[in-house]
């Protein structure tokens, strides 16, 4: 019988043999694989959602793999005219958008065609167009493998930040089982993001009905090639490789007077365009990489997988890229998605002194 990988279960269809993953469909099922792990002996499951932000390695995984797939919402009117809505972990955000905007609730419109589980959405506080989860997130619960029990944790202790959370740093010691958003029957959020003020044909700062909002995303998304067909020439990927990378306000003025946009996080922080950066060194859609490995058709920003392609070929494009953009610009660029066999910092950093000096690259 064949192998099952890990490549059947991440969109970049990347990853060496796994053994069956136990898919976690009904609440009822967890404790039943907590039971499971804890026969094998093992500290805790490697959790995966849709697989769309990861790079699995070469060697699989040799433990259990859990795949969450339990579905279902739940609204229950508050007192202060919000509703806080509970969703099962492996629910598609992309269909808790489209539900929510049927209700005319607002706070997660601009999260709409991000491809992946609720349940993974606040591992990287998944975002876009100027809107986070930690925008309306109200607290979620997550089974805790330290401790071995449920907790509920407000979204404060979720530390979520720009594409960060708590769970990245502490990688195997949670699975989140419940995501609770706190969401308005209102207007939309006012939009703060320009490109879709200009989609919309409003100022920035208006307030559309949630449905025009939603679907101006999916329209801006999918011009943008930012939305994941299976079908299309950049249907192996895992979106946007790189995080925009945080600059210090000298360097902010120097790369946005050449044209490099800059964005200021919530918290004051300045981010350069990561995209800006690779296209600033000379990288352009569709251009080969490494073997098998390319930017989109239609974005430097995005890596697609093709024939010939594996998961070290595909981090030594990422650590390429990104030793370009540090050597020319001084600025370190950090990969977006996650791969905890890979130290590309490492590579990354071996690489930019292997250019610099033109002695051999560190052993890999
Ligand atoms: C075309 C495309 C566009 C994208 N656009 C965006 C975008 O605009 N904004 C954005 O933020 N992201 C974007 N992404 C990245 C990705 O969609 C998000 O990160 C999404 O939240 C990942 O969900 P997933 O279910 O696929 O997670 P997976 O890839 O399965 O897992 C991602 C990480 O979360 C962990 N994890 C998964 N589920 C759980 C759980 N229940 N409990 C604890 N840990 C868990 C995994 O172990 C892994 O470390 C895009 C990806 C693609 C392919």
């Amino acid at each position: 019988m064949p192998h099952l990988t890990l490549a059947s279960l991440t969109t970049l269809r990347l990853g060496g043999p796994v053994g069956e993953p136990l898919y976690v469909s009904d609440p009822d099922d967890w404790q039943e694989l907590v039971h499971t792990v804890g026969r094998r002996e093992e500290y805790s499951p490697l959790t995966l959602g849709h697989g769309s932000n990861i790079i699995a390695s070469d060697t699989g995984h040799t433990g259990t793999v859990a795949v969450m797939n339990t579905r279902g919402i739940t609204a229950k009117r508050q007192d202060d005219n919000t509703v806080l809505v509970t969703v099962l972990a492996g629910h598609p955000l992309i269909d808790l958008t489209a539900w929510a905007a049927a209700e005319h609730l607002s706070g997660i419109e601009c999260l709409a065609g991000i491809p992946g589980t609720v349940g993974a959405a606040p591992v990287q506080n998944a975002g876009a167009y100027g809107q986070q989860v930690g925008d309306t997130l109200d607290h979620l619960t997550a089974w805790d493998w330290d401790m071995g029990r449920l907790r509920t944790l407000p979204a404060q202790a979720c530390r979520l930040r720009h594409r960060d959370s708590r769970f990245k740093h502490d990688p195997g010691r949670w699975t989140i089982l419940t995501v609770a958003f706190r969401l308005t029957r209102s207007a939309a959020a006012p939009i703060s993001y320009q490109p879709l003020a200009e989609e919309l044909g409003v100022q920035p700062g208006a307030r559309p009905p949630v449905s025009e909002v939603t679907a101006a995303v999916l329209a801006n998304r999918h011009r943008r090639g930012l939305l994941l067909d299976p079908h299309g020439p950049d249907a192996r990927q895992a979106g946007s490789v790189f995080l925009n990378p945080l600059v210090t306000a000298t360097q902010a003025a120097r790369w946005s007077a050449a044209g490099c946009p800059v964005h200021t996080d919530s918290d004051g922080r300045l981010r350069a365009s990561a995209g800006w950066l690779l296209e600033h060194v000379g990288y352009r859609p569709g251009q080969k990489i490494t073997e098998g490995v390319r930017c989109s058709e239609r974005r430097t920003l995005t890596l697609t997988a093709h024939n010939g392609a594996t998961p070290t070929g595909f981090a030594q494009a990422l650590t390429e890229l990104s030793a370009q953009v540090e050597i020319a610009t001084g600025i370190a660029l950090q990969p977006e998605v996650s791969g905890d066999w890979l130290d590309l910092g490492l590579l990354s950093r071996c690489l930019v002194h292997h250019l610099h000096l033109g002695e051999p690259p560190c052993h890999m």
